[in-house]
């Protein structure tokens, strides 16, 4: 089993997560010692509170295992977050949200909702935050080897393509952008996370360029995602996750992701994003 050369420090020499880049064991040992305990933010606002059930059921199988979690689901409707019976040291807690018009809007004001609640209480309640996408499933292994001050989580659809090519914010008004030649990879918005503090100062800068952009009538093309890769480019994370961490299940993506040999690269597919019913799910 001859692993295929895959870059795992980055320039900056952050450890670049893949599988056989780590010992589990080793690590499950140390973090217990430390008592640690993981908040997991998801949102479910509007329909997207249909995809709740796999995620947390999966979260159960592959998510943190062993370790103290707390699922914080963001939601409209607290009374039909799906009850599920969770593991010993795990806990739910429902957090209501207002909802907005536009999907684009819900997705770009979690930025806003988790840097409130980071002060609020996630510091005094965890640890260190994940923060996902709820249209996903976990497939495989996610565990604390993830954990880290500041970590995000390399785009399966723009692995190992030149930056020219990354979708970054180019207009220069936006608050997102980033010139041609900047830039070290692009990472998804759906998977995120670090220390508390960590994650509060990158939510709030993400919040106060949002709300910057909207006063001069600029929106950046990727949204939140693009805030977030300004953010990154700047603040380096301590951490980046592998596409194993974000992998493709649509068709369409498939195509796309195996244009960038992840097919052959990625031995573990651990956390999924599901094909979605668009027509359904967004209502606007
Ligand atoms: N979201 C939501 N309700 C909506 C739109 C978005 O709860 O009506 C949340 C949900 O957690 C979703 C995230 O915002 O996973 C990002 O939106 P989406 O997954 O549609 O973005 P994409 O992954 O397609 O870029
Ligand atoms: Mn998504």
């Amino acid at each position: 089993d001859t692993q295929p050369d895959v870059p795992v420090l980055t320039p900056w020499l952050a450890p670049i997560v893949w599988e056989g880049t780590f010992n589990i064991d080793l690590l499950d040992e140390h973090f217990q010692s430390q008592n640690v305990t993981i908040g997991l933010t998801v949102f479910a606002v509007k329909r997207y509170i249909c995809y709740l059930t796999m995620f947390l059921q999966t979260a159960e199988i592959h998510f943190m295992v062993g370790h103290r979690v707390n699922y914080y689901v963001f939601t409209d409707q607290p009374d039909n977050v799906p009850r599920i019976l969770l593991q010993k040291g795990r806990q739910m807690v429902i957090l209501k949200v207002q909802s907005y018009a536009r999907w684009q809007d819900i997705s770009m004001r979690r930025m806003e909702t988790i840097s409130i609640f980071s002060q609020e209480r996630f510091h005094r309640e965890v640890n260190y935050l994940v923060c996902v996408d709820v249209d996903m499933k976990f497939r495989d292994h996610v565990g604390v080897e993830i954990l880290s001050s500041l970590f995000g989580t390399l785009h399966p659809g723009y692995y190992a393509i030149g930056k020219q090519f990354f979708p970054y914010e180019r207009n220069p008004q936006s608050q997102a952008s980033i010139l041609e030649n900047e830039g070290d990879f692009y990472y998804t918005a759906a998977f995120f996370g670090g220390s508390v503090p960590e994650v509060y100062r990158l939510t709030k800068a993400c919040h106060q360029a949002i709300m910057m952009d909207q006063a001069n009538h600029i929106e950046a093309v990727w949204h939140d995602e693009s805030h977030l890769n300004k953010y990154l480019l700047y603040h380096k994370p301590t951490k980046v996750l592998s596409p194993e961490y974000m992998c493709h299940t649509a068709e369409e993506c498939i195509w796309f992701q195996n244009k960038r040999g992840l097919s052959t690269i990625v031995k573990r597919v651990r956390f999924v994003t599901l094909q979605k019913n668009m027509s359904y799910i967004r209502t606007d």
